[in-house]
Order: structure tokens, then C-alpha cells, then sequence
């Protein structure tokens, strides 16, 4: 081995051993809205058929204490961007309806804006709910390219359209077609994701996409459509898996999957009322129950992330944002105030690595609808009145409730609490 080769090698080494790969990898993050924790076959779900989600678990890791920091889309969505608690950008409660005029800041940093540092072609392609006005959509954000419905499609939001022709499906600013169809989504969304990654294979690309199923008004194209056993939500959620197989086919085609981390997740927990399951966790999207927070969360990268592995680390959307930004080797700010971890050595399998994160402080609604949780490892405490306080190491249904057995644990925690709404400007009840 010539010296050169040698010192190649030797830095290749090292650069593995920090938990970077080699070469900056592709990234494809597929956020699903309202998927709930039971609803895929790898995940419980017995009466649904996921086989391409439950390949991708098995080629790759699939976590199952991976939580969002709010069971709602604009809140959990702007964690997810920027790695901080929601309410650090202004964002903690509520839902970004299409006549906002606020939204996540443009001076915040984004997934998109870290890569975008490190040479990547960054498409979002989606729903958004951040921000409509200039400054705030997608293209503003980091994203070269976009396209979808930046809004959901139930009737609160449709209603804005209406004198329009209909909510439009948008190609970067322009209307490309309206009025958007809830049964054609998700095939739409999965050619375009298709066209992204064989247009940019040459060159190091970040894909976000933002399925807008299965949230309300859930539909599947007709080669779904009645198919399922749990009705149009299971035709739904094939329709999902089978968007998802196309694309790990696409990146294996091209010679792309040892270059690529794909991660499949949801936004929040399954809604209400709909067939939508949380399986085994107690509560729904709108609760901080884990059934609202916990969803599934799969990592795929051949040859990074270990095949066949099943992690019960601790970690959060928040983490995703330096995570990436370790992974691809781009610079954060220093005096950047992140809530998230950076999980890369989490996500590699690197041995003896555990999760750093240890905490995570939860919201849903202001006022009288409030309800609020924090939990510290295995311990979850609602701040309720009375609080409530379960150890999910024994007790994932949150079922047992604790707190009169551990009433330092519950101040300390409750403490612990108030110091992150005082950090991140959420007001005292
Ligand atoms: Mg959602």
C-alpha cells in the first residue's frame, strides 16, 4: 500500500470511528401526518400489510421509543426543522391555518439550510404548515425545490380556497393543479419523490417529504382503494408502504442505497375517531399521552445502520436536525440554542453507545384545553391537577399512575419542567 493509500485509509478510520461516514450521505426523511404507533405490520399492526416498511425495519433499525415534542402538525413540525422546542421559535400550540401570516422565521436555521452549506440539492416536497407568506414557505427556508400542498386538506382549510377553484397543489410558487385530490396525494407525491432522486443522483441531495396522508380526509388511489382489512385508512397506509418501497427500489436501482440514510416517521400520533392506532400507548394526536408523541420511527442506511436491529434508545424528532448536521458534516452556529441531540453514533450502532437524550417536555393547547408532560428516562409525569406520574419501563399504557409513591420525583420533575418553559417561553398556567 503506497502512503497516500495508507493515509487515506488511516483517515477513513477515523472519520468512521467519530460516527461520519466517509462521504457526506444522501438524506430522505419521509414524515408521514397522523400515522399512529400500532399502524404498521413491524410495529404490531396485524391486520394491515406493511412488507415493504417491515424490510426497510429489517435492513435497517427500527426504534421504539422515538417521540415528537407535540401531537400536533405546525408544532411538531417546526421541532422537527430546526431541533428546538416549539416554543423557541413561536410555534408551540395551535395550527398554522392557510390565511396565517405568521409562521416559523426565516432567520431560524433549518434541516434544509444545514445542508445546503455542504453543497446538497435540498427538496421538500409535501405538506409544510410553517408559513405561507414570503419569507416562510419552503423555497425561503433552504429548499431548491418544492412541491405540493403547503396546508391540509380537511374542510378548515379547503374553506379558504374555495372562491379560488380549490386548494392548490403548488410547483414551487405557481399552481400547478386544483383542486387538490386527498385519493391522488400520495401517488403524486411519490413520483415526484421518484423524479428528485434520479435527477440529482450525481451529487449529494436532502429530501424532505411530507406525505399528507392518513390525515383526515384519508384516501388511497384506486390500486389501494378497498383492498385493505381496516377500510379506507389501511388502504391508506399500503398505499404509503408501497410509496415507500418504490423509493428504496428507486435508490437501490441506482446504486444509490449504501450512499443513503432514509428515515420513515410520523408528525404525531394517530387523530381521533378515525381507525387510526397507537396500539399498545393510551391516547391520540391532541393528548400528551405517549400514544400522541410516540410514533414509529425506522432508519435505513446498508452498510451504516445496522440491519435487523430493534433500539429502545430514547430520542426525538429534536434530534434529527444535528444528527443530520453531524452526519453530513456541516457546522452549526456556536451560539445555536438546540434542544435536539446529536444521535448519528445512536443511529450507526457504534457499540456502547447509548442515547444522550434523558428528557423531553411535551405541550399541547393553552388555557383551559393545556395539558403538559415531561418525562426523564422511564418516567413520564402529566402536569395535571393532581399530577400523574408513570414509570413506562413497567407501565407503557400509562395506566398505573405513581405520583403519591414518589413525590420528591414528581417535584424534581416538575421543576425540571417549569426550567424548560421559562427557556423556551411557554407561560406558567
Ligand atoms: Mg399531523
Amino acid at each position: 500500500m503506497s502512503i497516500k493509500a495508507y493515509i487515506f485509509t488511516m483517515l477513513l478510520g477515523v472519520l468512521a470511528a467519530n460516527g461520519m461516514a466517509a462521504s457526506p450521505p444522501n438524506v430522505i426523511l419521509i414524515n408521514c401526518d397522523d400515522l399512529g404507533y400500532g399502524d404498521l405490520g413491524c410495529y404490531g399492526a396485524k391486520d394491515l400489510r406493511t412488507p415493504h416498511l417491515d424490510r426497510m425495519a429489517n435492513e435497517g433499525t427500527r426504534f421504539t421509543d422515538f417521540s415528537v415534542t407535540s401531537a400536533l402538525c405546525t408544532p411538531s413540525r417546526a421541532a422537527l426543522m430546526t431541533g428546538k422546542y416549539p416554543g423557541r421559535v413561536g410555534l408551540a400550540t395551535g395550527v398554522l391555518r392557510p390565511d396565517a401570516t405568521g409562521g416559523l422565521a426565516s432567520s431560524e436555521i433549518t434541516l434544509a439550510e444545514v445542508v445546503k452549506q455542504r453543497g446538497y440539492t435540498t427538496g421538500c416536497i409535501g405538506k409544510w404548515h410553517l408559513g405561507f407568506v414570503k419569507g416562510m414557505r419552503p423555497m425561503d427556508q433552504g429548499f431548491d425545490s418544492y412541491y405540493g400542498v403547503l396546508h391540509n386538506l380537511d374542510k378548515f382549510e379547503t374553506v379558504v380556497f374555495e372562491k379560488e377553484g380549490g386548494m392548490p397543489v403548488l410547483r414551487g410558487d405557481k399552481v400547478e393543479k386544483r383542486p387538490a385530490v386527498p385519493a391522488e396525494m400520495t401517488e403524486l407525491y411519490t413520483a415526484e419523490a421518484l423524479k428528485f432522486i434520479e435527477m440529482n443522483r450525481e451529487k449529494p441531495f436532502f429530501l424532505y417529504l411530507g406525505h399528507a396522508m392518513p390525515h383526515i380526509p384519508f384516501d388511497a388511489s384506486p390500486r389501494f382503494k378497498d383492498k385493505s382489512a381496516r377500510g379506507l385508512y389501511g388502504d391508506c397506509i399500503e398505499e404509503l408502504d408501497d410509496s415507500t418501497g418504490q423509493i428504496l427500489d428507486k435508490l437501490r436501482k441506482l446504486g444509490l442505497a449504501e450512499k443513503t440514510l432514509v428515515i420513515f416517521t410520523s408528525d404525531n400520533g394517530p387523530e381521533r375517531r378515525t381507525p387510526g392506532t397507537a396500539g399498545v400507548l393510551r391516547g391520540t394526536k391532541h393528548t400528551v399521552m405517549e400514544g400522541g408523541l410516540r410514533v414509529p420511527f425506522i432508519a435505513w442506511w446498508p452498510g451504516q445502520v445496522p440491519a435487523g436491529r430493534v433500539s429502545d434508545d430514547f430520542i426525538s424528532s429534536l434530534d434529527i436536525l444535528p444528527t443530520v448536521a453531524k452526519l453530513s458534516g456541516a457546522d452549526l452556529p456556536k451560539d445555536l440554542k438546540l434542544d435536539g441531540m446529536d444521535i448519528a453514533p445512536v443511529l450507526l450502532g457504534k457499540t456502547g453507545n447509548r442515547s444522550p437524550r434523558t428528557t423531553l417536555y411535551s405541550l399541547y393547547g393553552l388555557n383551559k384545553n393545556r395539558s403538559e408532560s415531561f418525562r426523564d428516562n422511564q418516567w413520564k409525569l402529566h402536569l395535571s391537577a393532581p399530577p400523574q406520574l408513570y414509570n413506562l419501563a413497567s407501565d407503557i399504557g400509562e395506566t398505573n399512575n405513581v405520583a403519591s409513591q414518589h413525590t420528591e420525583l414528581v417535584q424534581r420533575l416538575t421543576e425540571a419542567a417549569v426550567q424548560v418553559r421559562k427557556a423556551t417561553n411557554i407561560p406558567n398556567p
